[in-house]
Formats: structure tokens, C-alpha cells, sequence
């Protein structure tokens, strides 16, 4: 997920790397490395904390000569951020070494695969296999060894690799991950994005997936992995370093939201083998699973909005009774948790102070934990008994967009898992639901795809003085996000509300003009909801509805729709939340806020 630099050509290789991973420094990450021929062999220098302990540690790159070298941000997925588990990874002999973006989702079966071959591991990332992989491939032509070593990898990744016994090649590849090649006279490039380079050159080749770039100091050559050779076109870019940095996007935060289709993927498709659900890493037997007499969950703004989700689906689908509170005040209302009771903490960041707190009040309790959260190695994820990681890579904007979205198809995991063990899903249901989840990136990206409807309707709602969410069951929560995203960016008030408690008291607020968001996506409820829809429509709301298609009823009784794809109902707050995010962005850019740093708030909560 993080920044990969490499260089070949008449330039020191280590300060050009060094200062390209400054440049991706943005892109978020825990330790770093890189790998430089030095004429002899491949000189290796990695770290963990900021660059600036890799840039002392090699004196601005001196102690790293040569020409050609590869280095590496790492966001930890697999394995503590840590100096052996930071990039690039080689194999034993140190002649071929390798910087890995992404995810290798089979490392696991190759890694013992290789270990039966005696191989032995060194790290527990998942990048450290390709090193040895390539080795065990290696027949003197490293081309056609990467091409071999693809072919038994899954997942989605972008490599650098370097074999000392070509030193004259820099290769690159990629499938899903992002990677670049910079073309400079006589020297070439590799990288992430187009920040890292745009120094030293403007002209760029885009990789595409599962092509192989050669560089050399005197050209550049691209195939396929059935070594058919491709021409690829060079342009020239024009993007600023802040637009580079964005992707193109005007903020992180749009950037972000367009990310969910791939962090959904990501978090769901290794989970998911041969039509069953895996989670590895909730080490419970079925029976223990199946036991669990009750569920807590625990966490805080969004995360907690999952939370309140997964309540709904765990009890509909897996028939066990689930509390969910925020954290803030589960640690102090003294719950009534029980030995082996099953406590699920959430956080983006895993350092979230009061779901900390949350987790070790359960732990005393004899509770099991699980977390789920983003960032490897925090101290929930230490803490907790087991930990099920989002794959949402770094998040910059304050306001969750894509780490939510990863939280939610974890969630949908464990909710499917537990129906499974408990005997209340099996044969055509499960398979039916994985169908709907597995569809769920695509659509989410057909919704993203439809942003400039969701604009217009933004820009006739900049000057709102605050705006009503409202919907039941699941839409309840989905109206929880809804509402936190717009007050959060856009400075809006606004409220969610249960549709059927408007009448006690809020239905007073409405007046000519105000706003009003109703979701509507569970079959059994549109009746409700649309009696809602016309109570708050008689006293003046322009309503925005979000529903699934062909409810003509709630289509007629508003003022504008945005209709979902069919999915199964447990599922649709990850796609009614797209709209409702995308809402919040155009009206808070409408309105000229900082919507990456809004005021006041910070990205990770570490004080009570
Ligand atoms: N999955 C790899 C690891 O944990 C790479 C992570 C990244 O993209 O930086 O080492």
C-alpha cells in the first residue's frame, strides 16, 4: 500500500531512492529499506520509524554505492513493523532482492511449500516468500523466473526486484497495486506514483497489470507474462506535487472513497476459499465459536457506527445476542460480561484510547477478544487475543471514507462465519450471500461512478442549516455514518434518527426547505418508511432518498432518489454509505472547508 522508488542510470542510486521516499512519505508507513549494487553484490539498509533514521543510518545514501537499487515504505500487513520485517526481503544467498506493495494472499501454502524444501524465513511478512520463490525458480534468466513466480502467487502487489547477477536490469511488476516507470536520459525509474520522480523527469510509463518492466541505462522493455513483448506509450504528466500526491484527486478524502472497491476486495476475497468463509486468524474451533453465548462490541465514531451494523446482521443472521456500545461508556457502566463472552473492539488505528481501555477492562473480565483494526502492530492489535486485519491501507483524511468500508466486509465476515457454526447458514443461502458479497466492490464503484449526480444534489444543499437522517433497522446505522460524515467535514448539524422516533419530539424541527435523508433498503420496512417519508414531506422536508430500485411508492413521495443495486439486505450499508459520503464531501467542498483536516478533530483518538 506504500511507496516503492527504484533507479538505474549514471546517478547514485540511494539518494535518488531516499528522495523519491520522502516524496511518498504521504502514502503513510512504519519502517523502510532499500537495496543498492555496489559492483560486487547487493548492499541491503532498512529501519524501522521515519526515513530520516534510513537516510542516517546510510548518510543521506553514501554508504550505499552504486547505480542501481530499489527501495521501500512499508505499511505493515503482514508481521510487526520491525527492522527484519521491513523491505526489500532477499533470498539467502543475498543475490536477488525484493520490495513488495500489496498483499500476497496464498504466502502462507508457498511458505511452507518452501520450508518443505528448506527454505527458512527469516521475517513473517508475506513478501519475504517472493524472495525466496524467485530463488527456487532461478535459472540464470530472471525474466522468465519472475513470470514463473507470478504464476503461483495470489494476490494484489507491485514488486521491485534486483538480481546481482544482472545488475545491469531493474525489473518491475505489478497486478492491482500501483506502479510506475519514469523515463530520464539515460536513466529510468520506478515508483508508486508520479511524486516520487517528477524531479528528475515528467515523462511516464503506466504499467498495467501483470506487465513486466526491464530497465536498463540504455532503454526500457516492457512483456507480458507470456513474455510477449508490448510497446507502451510515454507521457508526459502535468500534474503539480500536491495533485501527484492526491492521485489527481482534489483531496484524500475523494481519493479514499474511490479506494473502497479494492479495500473491500482486499478484505474480503483472502477470507474466502473455495465457497467458505477462512478467517485464520480468529484461532476459535467451530465449537468454541459456536458457544460464544454472547457478543459485546466496543469502539468509538465510526468504527462504533459498524458496530451498530453488526448488531443487526450477528442477531438476524447468526441468532446471538449482541450489545454494542461506544467505548467511551462501556468502561464505565460496569457490563455484565462473563468468562468466555466474546468482546469485539474496532479501530482504524488500533490506538484508539478509550477502545484500549475497553479492551483491557474485558480481558480482566476473562473475556475473549477480537480485533478488528488497520494498522499492524498497534496496541489493540498486540493486545487483543486475535486480531482480524482491514486491508485499507494508510487513511490520511480525518474523516473515515475507506477504512469504515473495510471494517464493515470484516464484520460481514464473522457475522457469516457465525451463522455458518451455529448451523443457521449453509448450502444455497451461503452460497447466494457470498455471491452478493463478492459483488459488493463492483458496485460500490458503479455508485462512485455516479458522483456528478450526488454533486448536483450536494450543491442545492450548501447553505442547509442542518439535515435530518432518518431510517430503521440497519438504515438506522447507515443514518449514524450518514450524519456523522456531513457534521464532521461540512460544519452542517446534523441529525440521525430512527425513523419511528421523529413523532416524539424531532418532527417539530422540520420546516419549509430542510433536509431530509431517508435510506430505505430493508424490504420489510419500506411500508414504514415511506409513512415517514410523508409525515416529514407535510411539513415542508425536501427529502433525498436512498433506496433500492423499483420502489415507486418512496420514488413518487420524493424529491430526489438515488437507487442502490440489489444485494442482499444485511449488506446495503456498504452501499447506501457511498452515496451519503460522497453527499458530505461535494456540500463541505461546496462550502470551502478543509475537508481532509476538518477543525478540532483528529485522525487517531489517543487521549480519553
Ligand atoms: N504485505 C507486505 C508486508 O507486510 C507489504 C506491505 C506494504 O504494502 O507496504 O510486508
Amino acid at each position: 500500500m506504500c511507496g516503492i522508488v527504484g533507479y538505474i542510470g549514471k546517478k547514485q542510486a540511494a539518494p535518488v531512492i531516499l528522495d523519491g521516499l520522502e516524496r511518498l512519505e504521504y502514502r503513510g508507513y512504519d519502517s523502510a529499506g532499500m537495496a543498492v549494487y555496489d559492483g560486487s553484490r547487493l548492499q541491503i539498509a532498512k529501519s524501522t520509524g521515519r526515513l530520516n533514521v534510513l537516510y542516517n543510518h546510510t548518510r543521506g545514501g553514501e554508504a550505499l554505492p552504486g547505480f542501481v537499487g530499489i527501495g521501500h515504505t512499508r505499511w505493515a500487513t503482514h508481521g510487526m513493523p520491525n527492522d527484519v520485517n521491513a523491505h526489500p526481503h532477499v533470498n539467502k544467498s543475498g543475490t536477488i532482492a525484493v520490495v513488495q506493495n500489496g498483499i500476497i494472499e496464498n504466502y502462507l501454502a508457498l511458505k511452507k511449500k518452501l520450508t518443505d524444501k528448506g527454505y527458512e524465513f527469516v521475517s513473517d511478512t508475506d513478501t519475504e516468500v517472493l524472495a525466496h520463490l524467485l530463488d527456487y525458480y532461478y535459472n540464470g534468466d530472471p525474466r522468465k523466473t519472475i513470470i514463473k513466480m507470478i504464476g503461483h502467487v495470489e494476490g494484489s502487489y507491485a514488486l521491485g526486484i534486483v538480481f546481482a547477477d544482472h545488475p545491469d536490469v531493474l525489473y518491475g511488476v505489478r497486478k492491482e497495486c500501483p506502479l510506475i516507470i519514469g523515463v530520464g536520459k539515460d536513466e529510468y525509474f520506478m515508483a508508486s506514483d508520479v511524486t516520487a520522480i517528477l524531479k528528475y523527469t515528467r515523462k511516464v510509463v503506466y504499467l498495467n497489470n501483470l506487465e513486466i518492466a526491464e530497465l536498463r541505462e540504455g532503454g526500457m522493455e516492457f512483456c507480458t507474462v507470456d513474455e510477449d513483448k508490448i510497446e507502451k506509450e510515454t507521457v508526459t504528466v502535468d500534474w503539480d506535487v500536491s495533485a501527484a500526491e492526491k492521485g489527481g484527486y482534489e483531496h484524500y478524502m475523494l481519493k479514499e472513497m474511490m479506494e473502497q472497491p479494492k479495500v473491500v476486495r482486499d478484505t474480503l476475497s483472502p477470507r474466502i476459499k473455495k465457497g467458505e468463509i477462512v478467517i485464520e486468524e480468529l484461532a476459535m474451533t467451530d465449537a468454541e465459536l459456536a458457544n460464544v453465548k454472547k457478543i459485546f462490541i466496543a469502539a468509538c465514531g465510526s468504527a462504533y457506527h459498524t458496530g451498530v451494523t453488526a448488531k443487526y446482521i450477528f442477531e438476524n443472521l447468526a441468532r446471538v445476542p449482541v450489545e454494542v456500545d461506544l467505548a467511551s461508556e462501556f468502561r464505565y457502566r460496569d457490563p455484565l460480561l462473563e468468562k468466555n463472552d466474546l468482546v469485539i473492539v474496532i479501530s482504524q488505528s488500533g490506538e484508539t484510547a478509550d477502545t484500549i481501555a475497553a479492551l483491557r477492562m474485558a480481558k480482566e473480565a476473562g473475556c475473549r477478544i477480537l480485533a478488528i483494526v488497520n494498522v499492524v502492530g498497534s496496541t489493540i492489535a498486540r493486545e487483543a487475543d486475535f486480531v482480524m486485519y482491514t486491508w485499507a491501507g494508510p487513511e490520511i483524511a480525518v474523516a473515515t471514507t475507506k477504512a469504515y468500508s473495510a471494517q464493515m466486509a470484516a464484520l460481514y465476515l464473522l457475522a457469516m462465519k457465525l451463522a455458518k457454526v451455529r448451523h443457521y447458514l449453509h448450502g444455497r443461502k451461503q452460497q447466494a450471500m457470498l455471491n452478493d458479497l463478492m459483488k459488493l466492490p463492483e458496485q460500490i464503484e458503479l455508485l462512485l461512478n455516479n458522483r456528478e449526480e450526488i454533486q448536483r444534489i450536494a450543491s442545492r444543499f450548501i447553505a442547509a442549516k442542518y439535515v435530518f437522517f432518518m431510517g430503521r433497522g440497519i438504515d438506522y446505522a447507515i443514518c449514524l455514518e450518514g450524519s456523522l460524515k456531513l457534521k464532521e467535514i461540512s460544519y452542517i448539524h446534523s441529525e440521525a434518527y430512527a425513523a419511528g422516533e421523529l413523532k416524539h419530539g424531532t418532527i417539530s424541527l422540520i420546516e419549509e426547505g430542510t433536509l431530509v435523508a431517508a435510506v430505505s433498503t430493508q424490504p420489510s420496512l419500506y411500508p414504514k418508511i415511506l409513512s415517514n417519508i410523508k409525515e416529514v414531506k407535510a411539513r415542508g422536508a425536501v427529502v433525498l432518498s436512498i433506496t433500492t430500485m423499483g420502489n415507486i411508492e418512496i420514488e413518487k413521495e420524493s424529491d430526489y432518489v438515488i437507487t442502490l443495486p440489489e444485494s442482499n439486505p444485511l449488506f446495503f450499508d456498504s452501499l447506501a454509505i457511498i452515496p451519503l459520503q460522497m453527499l458530505a464531501y461535494y456540500i463541505a467542498v461546496g462550502r470551502g472547508c478543509d475537508v481532509d483536516k476538518p477543525r478540532n478533530l483528529a485522525k487517531s483518538v489517543t487521549v480519553e
